[in-house]
Parts: structure tokens; sequence; C-alpha cells
């Protein structure tokens, strides 16, 4: 919609800004020298030596680069393959709704049953024994996803300690989708579930090298995992893919050398929240400052009361501004009168969009 009606397009999360030149002049270098041909099937070796080295560096823990990290094509195939390596028929899935959109289709292409826990707005905070509550003979994993699309909120401490005590209470496999871990605001720390021995020990972690280094066209991602798992995703992963393209792996395992790359994207992204929060600061929409990710939800209740999916219909057709109604991350399209905006946009953008929606 947002082609056709020629809007300013903060609805899907992408940026539009150009990934470091660098990065694609390592790119170019590898195909040069020949770096053409399948790469081995879990990834590049130089690549996830790099990965498990970055996470030794932020988290404290080792994941052995040889058996327990796997190169995917985005986190997308990597959240697919995941469940496609332990979700069996009529297994129940526990997930957080409003909910990234790949898990529930997954889940159910495998026969597994989707379980919604709905987090309410504006705090979108987790209910523990709201949780426990859902957890059946049948459940077999649970989803979780810090920092948050779409609410750009972030599991505490206290969150992960308390997510630890269900999943080994219940004996629950945990995927948890930290693609946005290096997009995390106001001096707040990524609770990586590796840094849970009880979780690390059951769960598969997935990342995006795309949401990191402003190219997700590239469709780089990697999954994390102890080894009895990751030797089931391997299974799977082998006769999706195989591997997964070989320049850009190259590429990717020197610029990972440089700590500064991905260190500096919460400063990088929170100063571009920041001045979008600063331009919209006098428009009629209600913002909670998102906490990580590269969106923001915006609460449009002393505006209209019509649908969001109305609204944000309207707002790309009329007011020439694409953005995402959140109701259709809900369980039960529930709506709670937010719209999604992604902030990884040119200041520029960010100054056209937030003239139109202050003229709102
Ligand atoms: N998980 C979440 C929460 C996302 O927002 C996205 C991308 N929008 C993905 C996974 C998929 O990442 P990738 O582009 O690397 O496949």
């Amino acid at each position: 919609m947002a082609a056709d009606h020629k809007a300013i397009n903060l609805s899907q999360g992408f940026p539009n800004f150009e990934s470091d030149p660098v990065l694609i002049e390592l790119v170019c270098k590898a195909m040069r020298d020949g770096h053409n041909q399948y790469a081995p099937m879990p990834g590049d070796l130089k690549l996830r030596e790099a990965i498990s080295q970055k996470t030794q560096r932020l988290h404290q823990v080792v994941y052995d680069p040889a058996t327990e990290i796997t190169v995917t094509a985005g986190a997308t195939q990597a959240i697919f393959t995941a469940i496609a390596a332990i979700i069996h028929k009529e297994d129940e899935v526990i997930i957080f709704t409003p909910a990234y959109d790949c898990y529930e289709p997954t889940i159910k292409l495998f026969g597994g049953k989707t379980i919604p826990v709905q987090l309410r707005a504006p705090s979108y905070t987790v209910d523990w024994e709201a949780v426990e509550a859902k957890i059946t003979t049948k459940t077999k994993l649970i989803i979780v996803n810090t920092p948050h699309n779409p609410s750009g909120v972030i599991f505490s401490e206290e969150d992960m300690l308390k997510l630890q005590h269900v999943a080994e209470k219940h004996n629950l496999f945990v995927l948890s989708d930290e693609v946005y871990e290096h997009i995390i605001f106001d001096g707040n720390t990524h609770y990586s579930v590796a840094r849970f021995p009880g979780l690390a020990a059951r769960s598969f972690i997935t990342a995006s090298f795309g949401k990191t280094f402003h190219n997700t066209g590239w469709k780089m991602g990697y999954c994390m995992a102890p080894n009895s798992l990751m030797s089931e995703f391997r299974k799977v992963h082998q006769y999706t893919v195989f591997s997964v393209n070989s320049p850009m792996q190259t590429a990717l395992a020197a610029y990972l050398q440089t700590p500064e790359h991905y260190l500096g994207l919460s400063v990088f992204y929170q100063q571009k929240r920041d001045l979008f929060l600063d331009l919209i600061s006098d428009s009629r929409f209600k913002a909670i400052p998102s906490e990580g990710t590269y969106f923001q939800m915006l609460d449009f209740s002393d505006i209209t009361q019509e649908s969001d999916v109305t609204f944000a219909e309207r707002l790309t057709k009329e007011n020439k501004i694409a953005t995402i109604p959140t109701s259709v991350f809900n369980a039960n399209r529930e709506d709670f009168k937010q719209i999604r905006v992604c902030f990884a946009k040119t200041n520029d953008t960010l100054q056209k969009a937030a003239a139109i929606l202050n003229a709102i």
C-alpha cells in the first residue's frame, strides 16, 4: 500500500539507509577472492568462530563453533528450522502476542498448536502465573522475543529467571528470538537466554545480521543451541538450504572482528528514537519510549476510535504515511489503538514523517 499510495513507509522493519561501505567492500573482495562455491553445511568456520567470540564477549558463555552454531538464511530460516526440529503433531507451543508473524504458521505446518499468551498495552509485561496456567502435558516449546517486536519492550532479569523457572519445572524447550539483541536503549542490558544456564541448556537462540548491519535483504542470520539440540537442528538445515551464501559469510567473519561495528548500534538507534519522539512530542499521538528494537508504538486513542486497521489504511491513503496496525500481531486481533512505526530511517525521512503525524 505504501508503494501504491506513494506514502512514506514506516511500516515494515527495514532501514532506508545503506550498510557500511566497509562491509560491502568486504563482500566484493570475498567474491573476487573466489569465495563463490558452497560454504560448509553449518556455515563458514571463521564466521562461526566470530559469532562464538562475540557471544562470549557479551554474555560470558562459550558456544562451540564446531557443534553449537549454525549460519542460516536470516533468523526466519533459523526459527523455521528450530521449530521443524522439535515440533510434532499435537505439540503445544506458547507464544506471547503481539507476536512476530512467522512463529504460528511454522508451528501449524508441523502439526503443532499455538497457545497465545496475550500481553496488553501499554506496558506489555508478562504475567508469569498466566503463562503457567496455559501449560499442559502437551506443551513442548515456549517462544520468547526480547527486545520485542512490535512493542519495543525488553525482558528484565527477573522475567528471565521466571522463564527459567517455568521452563525447568515443566521441561520445556525455549526458542529465544534475539534479532534485536544489539538495539537496546537507556543503558539497559539485553538478557540473552545464554546468560542463564538452566535456559541455555534447553534453548535455541536465533539472531539476524540483517537487523544488526542494516542489510535485511542479505538474509543472513544464525542459530546457537547446545550440541544435543543443534545436532537435531542441522538434520533439518541440511535438507532445507544445505548452506547459505558463501561470500557474505567470509565478509561478516572479517567485519565481526571489530566489536564497535555492533556495539555502537544502540547509541545510533537511540538517537533516532529520541529525535523522532522529540519531533512528535506536540502531536496527538501518545508514546512510551521504546526500550529496544527499531520500533515505536504510537497510541492514537486521542485521535479516533476507529479500528487500528482502518486508521492505518486511512493514514496510508490520505496522509501518505504507512504504519502497521498492531492488532494483526494479537490473538483474536485485539485492538489497543496502537500503530507501530519503524524509526530505522534517515533523519530526513523521520522529519518528513513527523510533520505528517503532527498535522493529524
Ligand atoms: N524475528 C523478529 C522478531 C523480527 O522482527 C524479524 C524480522 N522482521 C525476524 C525474526 C526475521 O529476521 P530475518 O530478516 O533475519 O529473517
